[in-house]
């Protein structure tokens, strides 16, 4: 497969993408990118704005990176980079389509002295430098400054948690990028529990186990995202502790973040419970108005569009949940004027936002979970009546999970009730199935793309019939 040129390659990853990426998607992000360079191990692409990098990126790496993979027959990297400014790796090209987007040089990510294959797999935008402190995450930024400056010698382990979208893997990059750079000879490690697990998996069926463990040991930082997803898992529990424990007694730094409390991680092993409030255990909590502004206003700056004062108080007011919630929204409405060919202002900010604040409000169609229920099943292919049946088919459950998950995330009903509304199911297969639709949509961008789909479609909803 050699043979392929950069050109060659990108039209074959765009045909299969084209059939896994929503249409519009496709046609705003997919296809503006052109392929600049195919080497054995890395496609770069180059992309119009520094947005598309973002977009690009989050919403669709991983089914490039797996399209890639199936043409190929191996994993390559694939980098994404706009005039100037290169995404994860530092080749600079010098293209410069895009007088809208002023680029300034410290914006352009620095070279990295260490050997790329040793480095850890950080986010280039996740640094300290981008992070926006406000009185909700002072706390955890100042502790990720404080283990960062000094390793395994303040907080060890420092264990961040709190709700979906408020900065934590941000941060643990953060730890990641400045260890790494003030010292390259540090060996730095970032993994989500998953792969940590699947890792695990592969070596044990591998006979490898004994790479698995030195790799892991030899970490001087060792980043750990969502524990919470080892809750019931335990034989990786029981490695992990292994691997906590010599990295601790040898000194070594660990960073972990979860959904919740320690405490309240009841599926973890009592013996890891306690481990982990050896160190410092901090929240972080969804930011305030101030701090929302401030995140939209650096995240312009940075990322070099303008949106005047009114439009960000616009969104600042609008998005209350979570960091990501007001990326999603900037990106929204990036979309939704490049689409519309209109210029952003508050009132086209207005219009692209009607349908979910209508909602909000609660002035706009009343939504009923059975109108839910018939709209996934409609996205999904299969019957509403099915969905609430007891049936175990195979073909069911992800549809049914997603319907409960935008049951409780619409009406906001009591897990109970929604059982009862899915063939009498108990109140924790609702909650099953509700984390592991939100599991399923921070890992594949494909799926919550489809149920983003599903949340615009309640919009066009036309009454309900409780
Ligand atoms: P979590 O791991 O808590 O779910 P992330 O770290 O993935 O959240 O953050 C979600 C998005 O919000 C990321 O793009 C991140 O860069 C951004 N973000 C979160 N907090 C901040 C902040 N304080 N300043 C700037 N960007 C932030
Ligand atoms: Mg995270």
């Amino acid at each position: 497969m050699a043979e392929l040129t950069a050109l060659e390659l990108w039209v074959r990853i765009q045909e299969s993408a084209r059939t896994s990426v929503p249409k519009h998607s496709y046609l705003t992000w997919v296809k503006p990118a052109t392929a600049v360079a195919f080497t054995s191990d890395e496609l770069q692409l180059e992309v119009p704005s520094r947005f598309h990098v973002q977009w690009l990126e989050d919403k669709f790496g991983p089914v490039l990176a797996a399209s890639a993979e199936a043409i190929l027959g191996k994993p390559i990297k694939i980098t994404v980079s706009c005039s100037g400014v290169v995404s994860s790796t530092s080749i600079p090209s010098i293209d410069l389509a895009t007088p809208q987007i002023e680029e300034t040089l410290d914006q352009v990510s620095p070279p990295t002295s260490a050997d790329p294959d040793a480095m850890p797999l950080l986010n280039d935008r996740y640094t300290f430098e981008r992070f926006v402190i406000g009185a909700d995450n002072q706390l955890a930024a100042a502790a990720a400054r404080a283990v960062a400056n000094k390793p395994a010698r303040t907080y060890n382990p420092l264990f961040l948690y709190g709700g979906v979208g408020l900065g934590k893997t941000h941060l643990m990059h953060a730890i990641g990028h400045y260890v790494g750079k003030e010292n390259s000879l540090r060996s730095v490690c970032y993994v989500s529990s998953e792969k940590f697990m699947n890792e695990l998996v592969m070596s044990i069926q591998q006979g490898t186990m004994a790479a698995f463990r030195r790799h892991y040991r030899e970490m001087d930082l060792l980043l750990v995202d969502d524990i919470h997803f080892l809750e019931g898992k335990e034989r990786t529990q029981e490695e992990f502790f292994h691997t906590f424990n010599a990295l601790y007694d040898a000194k070594r730094q660990i960073v972990l973040t979860s959904d919740r409390p320690p405490k309240e991680l009841s599926g973890l092993e009592n013996r890891l419970v306690s481990r982990f409030e050896w160190g410092l255990v901090v929240d972080v909590k969804p930011p305030d108005y101030e701090t929302r502004m401030a995140i939209l206003q650096k995240k312009a700056a940075d990322d070099g569009f303008s949106l005047d004062s009114e439009v960000i108080e616009f969104i600042a007011h609008s998005c209350t949940a979570s960091v990501r919630e007001l990326e999603g929204a900037v990106i929204k409405l990036l979309a939704y004027s490049s689409l519309t060919n209109r210029e952003i202002t508050p009132q086209l900010a207005k219009t692209a936002f009607r349908s979910t604040l209508d909602q909000q409000r609660g002035t706009g169609p009343i939504l009923s979970p059975e109108r839910i229920r018939e709209i996934v099943a409609r996205r999904w292919r299969v019957r509403a009546e099915g969905l609430a049946s007891k049936r175990r088919t195979k073909d069911l459950t992800v549809p049914r999970q997603v319907a409960m998950f935008l049951i409780k995330e619409a009406l906001d009903m009591s897990l109970v009730r929604i059982g009862e509304l899915f063939g009498g199911r108990d109140h924790s297969t609702v909650i099953h199935s509700i984390r592991k639709v939100e599991e399923e949509m921070e890992r594949d961008p494909v799926f919550r793309e489809l149920v983003d789909a599903a949340r615009q479609d309640f919009s066009g909803t036309d009454s309900s019939s409780t």
